[in-house]
Order: C-alpha cells, then sequence, then structure tokens
C-alpha cells in the first residue's frame, strides 16, 4: 500500500537532524571527505554553517513541495536528503561565474562572452588589475586627464577618424548618439535595416529610449535615396544608416550605400551615422573571411559617425566604439548620458592592448583569438582534430570518436549567411543518449559546451584552443564517469 500524503511528510528529516549528520558536520570541519563525490566537481570542506543550512532548507522545501504536489509515493530517505544537499552545498559554494569551453564552432557566441582576449590583453588586465594605474590621471602635468585618451589615438589612426570615443557597447554607443543628436527630432531609417539583435536590442525600442521618432521609408526589401530624400522635413535630425549584421536581405534588393546617404545627409545638412555592428577594422576578405563592412571605408565613404562593438569582429572586450569627426564626439561626451555609459579600467587595458596589435600590421590575425580562430582553414582544423580525436580516445578507450567535417557560423550578429567549413570530433556515446551527455558535460568542473548531431556528440573545432585540449578530456572522462555512476543507480 503506498503511504498517505501525511505519512510521507513524516518521513522528512528536520533540517537539525540533517545539520547533525556526521557527514554534514565534515563539511563544516575542514576534513577529507569520505566519499568521492558524486558530482564531477568536488565539495570542498570547512563551510560556513549558513550555508550548509540554508542548502539543507532550500533541499527539504523542495521534498515537502513535491510531495504535497502528489508528486511523490516514496518515504523521504536521508541518503537522499543528503545527496541532494551536497549537490546544492557545491551550487552555493561556487562561483556562478567561471571559464567554460566552447565546443560549439561558434566563435563570437554571446551566451559565452563572446571575443576571447589576446594575451596581450589578459596580460594588461592582470597587471592593471591589482593595482592602481592612470585611468584619468595626466602623468605630464600631474592633473586630472580623461579616461578615454588612451584608445582614442589608436582608433583614430586605425580607422582614419578625427576623434573617437568608449562606451559600454554597441547599444549604448547608438542610444547616445541618437540621444545626442536626434532627442525631439526624427530619424530616418529604411525599413530593411531596423534590426533586433539577439532580442534585447531592437532599434525601434532604440529609438524611442533616446526620445527620437522613427521614420521609416522603402521597403523590407527596397529603398532608394529619393525615399530618404522624400521623407527630410524641418525635424529631421539625422540619417541613419544600419549594418543587417545578423540577417540578409537576398533577391530582388536596392540600399542606399552609406556614401550616398552621407551625400544626401550633407547637402541638407544632416548628419549620417553608420551603425556598422562588427566592424571589421581591416578588410577580412583578405585573410579568406566573408567581406564584412570596413570602418575605415565608412568613415571614408562620408559617415560622419560610426559606431560598432569592440567584442564582435575586433576580437576585444565588450565595449562600444564610436569614430568620426571630432566636433561631434566632442558633443557626445559632453552628454551627461556619457557619464553612465562610462568603461571600467579593465576594458579600456584590454581595447588599449588589443588595439595595439592592430597596429602592429598583419600580427593582429595570429595575436587576436577570435580573427585567428574565424581564419583558421580546415587543414589546420582537421590536423587539432586528430590530435584531440587522439587524447580522447586515449583517456576514454571504450568509446567511440572520429574526425568528421561539418558546417558552422561565426556567431555574435557576425556574417549570418555564411557557412563557414569546420572540423569536428564526434563522439558515438555509448550507454547514454547525446543529451545526456551534454548535460554532463555542462555539469563538469569546467564546462564544455557542445553541439548535437544524429545523436552524437560534437566537439567543434573551430571555437577551441590547442591549450583547452587537457581540460577538454579531463572533463569529458568526468562526464563519462559521472554517467555511467547515474546509469549504475550509484
Ligand atoms: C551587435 C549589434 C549591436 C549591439 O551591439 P552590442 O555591442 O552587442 O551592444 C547594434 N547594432 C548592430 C548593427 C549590431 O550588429
Amino acid at each position: 500500500m503506498t503511504p498517505d500524503r501525511n505519512e510521507l511528510l513524516r518521513s522528512l528529516p528536520s533540517v537539525s537532524a540533517v545539520l547533525e549528520h556526521e557527514e554534514v558536520r565534515n563539511w563544516q570541519r575542514g576534513v577529507p571527505l569520505p566519499r568521492p563525490s558524486s558530482s564531477c566537481a568536488r565539495l570542498r570542506t570547512g563551510l560556513p554553517q549558513s550555508v550548509v543550512a540554508a542548502s539543507i532548507q532550500a533541499v527539504l522545501a523542495g521534498l515537502r513541495a513535491a510531495i504535497l504536489a502528489g508528486e511523490r509515493s516514496e518515504p523521504v530517505e536521508l541518503a537522499e536528503v543528503l545527496a541532494q544537499a551536497e549537490a546544492e552545498v557545491l551550487r552555493r559554494s561556487s562561483p556562478s561565474l567561471g571559464p567554460v569551453i566552447n565546443a560549439t564552432g561558434i566563435v563570437l557566441h554571446t551566451g559565452l562572452g563572446r571575443a576571447p582576449l589576446c594575451e596581450a590583453a589578459v596580460e594588461a588586465i592582470v597587471e592593471g588589475a591589482a593595482g592602481y594605474c592612470n585611468l584619468e590621471y595626466d602623468l605630464s602635468s600631474g592633473h586630472r586627464g580623461r579616461r578615454n585618451v588612451h584608445v582614442a589615438e589608436h582608433l583614430a589612426s586605425l580607422t582614419g577618424a578625427e576623434s573617437a570615443t568608449v562606451v559600454n557597447n554597441n547599444a549604448a554607443a547608438t542610444l547616445l548618439i541618437l540621444q545626442t543628436f536626434a532627442a525631439g527630432n526624427e530619424v530616418i531609417v529604411s525599413r530593411g535595416q531596423l534590426i533586433e539583435i539577439g532580442g534585447s536590442f531592437r532599434l525601434p525600442d532604440i529609438m524611442r529610449a533616446g526620445g527620437a521618432t522613427l521614420r521609416e521609408v522603402g521597403t523590407t526589401n527596397r529603398t532608394r535615396i529619393a525615399d530618404y530624400e522624400g521623407a527630410i522635413n524641418d525635424h529631421t535630425a539625422l540619417l541613419l544608416h544600419v549594418h543587417t549584421s545578423n540577417y540578409r536581405v537576398v533577391g530582388f534588393t536596392e540600399t542606399v550605400p552609406i556614401g550616398g546617404l552621407a551625400e544626401l545627409a550633407h547637402r541638407y545638412g544632416l548628419i549620417a551615422v553608420d551603425d556598422l555592428g562588427s566592424g571589421a577594422l581591416f578588410d577580412l576578405s583578405a585573410c579568406g573571411l566573408p567581406g564584412e563592412p570596413c570602418v575605415r571605408d565608412s568613415l571614408a565613404g562620408g559617415a560622419d559617425l560610426v559606431c560598432f562593438s569592440g567584442d564582435k569582429l575586433l576580437g576585444g572586450p565588450q565595449c562600444g566604439l564610436i569614430v568620426g569627426k571630432q566636433s561631434l564626439v566632442e558633443q557626445l561626451e559632453a552628454n551627461p548620458l556619457m557619464r553612465t555609459y562610462r568603461v571600467g579600467k579593465l576594458t579600456l587595458l584590454a581595447l588599449e592592448a588589443t588595439l595595439r596589435c592592430y597596429r602592429e600590421g598583419d600580427e593582429a590575425l595570429s595575436q587576436i583569438p577570435a580573427l585567428s580562430m574565424l581564419s583558421a582553414s580546415a587543414d589546420v582544423l582537421a590536423a587539432r582534430a586528430k590530435k584531440l580525436a587522439e587524447q580522447l580516445e586515449a583517456a576514454m578507450p571504450d568509446e567511440n570518436f572520429y574526425v568528421c567535417s561539418d558546417v558552422g557560423f561565426a556567431g555574435g550578429g557576425s556574417m549570418p549567411a555564411e557557412e563557414l567549413q569546420t572540423v569536428v570530433v564526434r563522439w558515438r556515446v555509448g550507454g547514454v543518449s547525446a543529451q545526456s551527455m551534454a548535460s554532463a558535460l555542462r555539469e563538469a568542473d569546467v564546462p564544455v559546451i557542445v553541439r548535437i548531431r544524429d545523436d552524437e556528440i560534437c566537439f567543434d573545432l573551430r571555437s577551441l584552443q590547442e591549450t583547452e585540449f587537457d581540460t577538454l578530456v579531463d572533463s569529458a572522462s568526468g562526464a563519462l564517469g559521472d554517467s555511467e555512476r547515474i546509469a549504475n543507480g550509484e
């Protein structure tokens, strides 16, 4: 006979009873743990009692809720409470934000922090983080300085701009520009360029937030210069060109390039702004990558201001860069909102180091991880895949790994229509489904994020660095051990 609800509730131990348990007391004491933890991640000892007690309370509350909802027919065993409490304590006492291995093949993965930084940027952050730096301090005069001077000159010289400034991200850059130059007035944009990036950045919403009125012109697939010209009136403040970063309008199309738009804007005394999104600092087609619009070309074409992200194709830290006419940049910097968008010293340290790599010339390609990953040839990836497959086989001799080619994308709203040839190591997992292995990989000490195809795990070499192979193999063997233990009901 199944026990009734009250009996089940009575089977729940009290918080104090669990706290008194020898094993739980060991978590707090700082002694080696007696039994292997059920998770790949290991439980530390010497944990504060408050964390342990809160975890036990949360676990018991969850079990109670399950009983009340009629989801349980078995009495609660102490061992079950202990196992759940251990997982909960582990979760609460580990940092929430930490490194993961990106085996998805998506190099500019927004969910995984977009561009990994170059070595010089990492060194700059490590050196600068622990102490002070001349962030807003002019060393020659000993007076207060401006934080953006450290990167403005590099940006200007790399793009041919008169001046430059930095904010937190490109969404902020767009908003700041609209708010500074078009609040209370109208902005003309082609219907084909009313973009949405990742759900939270929708151009019409940004326009409203900046206090500007959106004047849509043309149609989704065709906008002509006459459409823009016909919409210009006394309230028009600026003409905005937006790079359709994460989609392409193909087929029967017509758009006005930034050059034509700038010429029209200037004829009417208006400003032409180009939101480039990714913003390549040089012509990436030179290294076999699909042509993305280049910041320098946009300025040369007549754009008064160009804004783009620091952590997309540029391969630097998260920030938004604005380059263009000096008088306009000065107005942006004088806007009180600028103070709310300013970037911190770590961002500026990383950005300056990244830009210095670009200034050294062709070196950029090999030093900036995002660029070297995106431009790696299929042959190079195949050689790395072979090495990774061998390491995985050596660690898990009973499992089946093989190398095969595949297609992937750049991600982060860059090169959306371009399939990138890539190479993956596939893992035909024995025993459990690829789904449950993928979830075990996400729970590893260093989580590994993968793609699944045909119920097989794919480690995509496009977004992996060779220095990560050992960790990846450790995480994978740990995840395999875990899923075997779970399958055996341990
Ligand atoms: C990505 C993108 C943005 C937003 O940039 P964030 O740096 O992510 O804030 C804005 N406009 C375009 C065209 C983009 O591609």
